[in-house]
């Protein structure tokens, strides 16, 4: 579609970034241009509305950048999710593998509760490792998980996969 051409125009495709062989997905030119800015918010407030999301949470950082302006136009309230160490209040806390050791993220439990409908948003979907923490961490502060959606998803790394258990039968978007 026009959309996906437009987002992906956007993305910068960095080899050999953070290490040799990787080529990152660089969405800074995409978050520089308005029009596509726009297009990328309102697009996943759409799913947003579409799955009945109730709150959106965003996964440090750059679902934070993504999901912020996607909970306003929504009508959302919006809940971070950051690496361990950064929340001042009572968090839950998730551990989680990667490839070499391990990682662990939080959120305030009070931001999440039984009745809400989560929304997770970030901009790529990887090996799924962080998004699947994120699920597991919502649903252990007694919410839903009302869908995934992502700018894009690297589908050779299989986070699709990995992730539906996890979803459950909630949606994986990918724009
Ligand atoms: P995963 O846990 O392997 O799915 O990694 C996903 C996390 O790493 C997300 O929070 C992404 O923002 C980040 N990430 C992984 N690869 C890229 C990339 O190529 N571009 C931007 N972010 C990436």
């Amino acid at each position: 579609t026009g959309l996906t051409e437009l987002l992906l125009s956007r993305i910068r495709d960095v080899a050999d970034y953070p290490e040799p062989g990787v080529v990152f997905k660089d969405i800074t030119p995409l978050l520089a241009d308005p029009a596509a800015f726009t297009a990328l918010t309102d697009a996943l407030a759409e799913v947003a509305r579409d799955t009945g999301a109730t709150k959106v949470v965003g996964l440090e950082a750059r679902g934070f950048i993504l999901g912020a302006p996607v909970a306003l136009r929504a009508g959302l309230g919006f809940v971070p999710v950051r690496k361990a160490g950064k929340l001042p209040g009572a968090t839950l806390a998730q551990a989680y593998d990667l490839e070499y050791g391990s990682a662990e993220i939080e959120v305030h439990a009070e931001d999440l509760s039984a009745g809400d409908r989560v929304l997770v948003v970030d901009d790529v979907l990887a090996t799924g490792g962080t998004a699947e923490a994120s699920l597991t961490l919502i649903r252990r502060a007694g919410a839903d998980v009302a869908g995934l959606a992502v700018l894009m998803e690297l589908g050779f790394l299989g986070g699709r996969a990995r992730l539906e258990p996890a979803l459950a039968s909630a949606p994986l978007t990918a724009l």
